[in-house]
């Protein structure tokens, strides 16, 4: 049996050890940025869960109240701890009612019922039932994380939680098949090295993935931080550079849109800066709004901005970018009490016109971009290497309308 190579004892200096190791780099992380609640909580769970381990350690010395009834109950608090600090990781609901009702149950058992504090089966089938319900819990909750946040250790991290859960509790049908006995002053039954076993290897694999979640969530953050735009919030002109680049590596079609506001400097100027950058916000955080699926869509710098239809032909993105413009010329941005009106130029250029180098498809655009602002600003245009930009201008130009170019071009 296992207990001929490693001891009890030895897994239990060996978990108690570990727990205070990994308690002592979660205080790290915690002080360092106290932004990681979550690995407060760890690191009161490790405390917590290696003087649990010297308590049990100590049984034989007796102190049952001591050694096995708070032993017990911060076994109980130690898992509770892990659950608080997975629910505020995941910026989920913590319940103080779910985070004492493990250690309550115990205590409650043990101080009140008699069979529970006499028999260490009964007391076995407990505080298996409290272990393996906080240690499913947390997986099924790293698990459903993944929804709104996909950090690579997740799904191990679910597994270790859940499978300990469901390890632990087989410790229940193991009390009463193969009850233990007391002996020396302690209960001994031959499946109990095997379990501490098991609790070593879950206290080290767990406190490991949670040292890499929350890594990983800060290297998420700064990747996140180095694909976003700060004023707006909206993608960045590197990020979109580099999806947009990717996209058209694989071969991928589409059509490039960039966007101009009109007459910016007098929004500023008017208005204030300040002002100027509720305009940047509020346009990009619209224009987000009616993207459709797949579209990219940047600030690409100052007052420009970006947007990449993949699935768009010219005609398709043409007609887009028309309702786009409308929807834009008739927002009213409310500011200080002020109400600030603003209007879009807009360049296209497609994939299948100039091929998949960013560099010719952006020049194009931009082209058409300066032909709108020349033929009056608020209003698309579109630039093909075939058709000459005059005879596209006939096309899309209504007469009469005003500011120019303000119908639909599709067609
Ligand atoms: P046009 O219709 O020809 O595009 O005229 P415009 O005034 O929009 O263009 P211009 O290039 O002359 O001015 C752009 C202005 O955008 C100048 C700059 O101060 C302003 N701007 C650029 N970035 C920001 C920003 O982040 N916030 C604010 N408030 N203004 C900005
Ligand atoms: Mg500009
Ligand atoms: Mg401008």
């Amino acid at each position: 049996m296992i207990e001929e190579f490693v001891s009890i004892s030895t897994l239990m200096i060996c978990t108690f050890l570990s727990t205070m190791v990994v308690g002592i780099f979660m205080l790290q992380v915690w002080l360092t940025d106290r932004r990681h609640a979550a690995a407060g909580y760890w690191c009161l769970a490790m405390w917590v869960g290696s003087l649990c381990t010297i308590l049990f350690a100590l049984r034989p010395i007796g102190f049952p109240l001591i050694t096995v009834g708070l032993g017990n109950a911060l076994a109980a608090f130690s898992y509770a701890f892990m659950w608080a600090g997975f629910r505020v990781f995941d910026r989920r609901p913590l319940y103080l009612s779910v985070v004492l009702a493990g250690p309550v149950l115990w205590c409650g058992a043990y101080l009140l019922l008699r069979p529970v504090a006499d028999d260490v089966n009964n007391r076995v089938i407990l505080t298996s039932i409290i272990i393996a319900v906080y240690s499913i819990w947390m997986g099924l909750d790293i698990w459903a994380g993944r929804r709104h946040e996909r950090l690579p250790t997740r799904s191990i991290a679910a597994f270790f939680f859940v499978t300990h859960g469901i390890i632990y509790s087989l410790r229940i049908p193991m009390a009463i098949a193969a009850p233990a006995e007391l002996g020396h002053g302690t209960a001994y039954s031959a499946w109990f090295a095997l379990f501490s076993l098991e609790l070593f290897a879950h206290t080290i694999l767990s406190a490991v993935a949670m040292l890499v979640l929350i890594k990983e969530r800060g290297e998420a953050l700064y990747r996140q931080a180095s694909r976003t735009d700060t004023l707006t919030g909206i993608a960045n002109r590197g990020s979109f550079l580099e999806d947009v680049q990717a996209h058209l590596a694989r071969g991928g079609q589409g059509t490039l849109m960039i966007f101009d506001l009109d007459r910016f400097k007098a929004i500023n100027d008017t208005h204030g800066h300040v002002a100027g950058d509720a305009v940047l916000k509020h346009f990009s955080a619209r224009v987000s709004s009616w993207l459709e699926d797949g579209m990219l869509f940047c600030r690409f710098g100052g007052e420009e901005f970006a947007l990449f239809a993949p699935r768009h032909d010219i005609d398709q993105a043409a007609d887009f970018a028309e309702r786009l413009r409308c929807e834009v010329a008739a927002m009213s941005i409310a500011h200080e009490g002020r109400e600030i009106g603003v209007s879009v130029s807009i360049g296209l250029a497609d994939v299948a016109a100039f091929g998949a180098d960013f560099d010719r498809l952006q020049s194009a655009a931009d082209n058409a971009l300066y032909a709108a602002k020349e033929a009056g600003r608020n209003c698309v245009m579109r630039w093909t290497p075939s058709e000459g930009l005059a005879d596209i201008a006939e096309r899309m130009r209504v007469p009469d309308a005003a500011p120019a170019f303000n119908a639909s071009i599709a067609g």
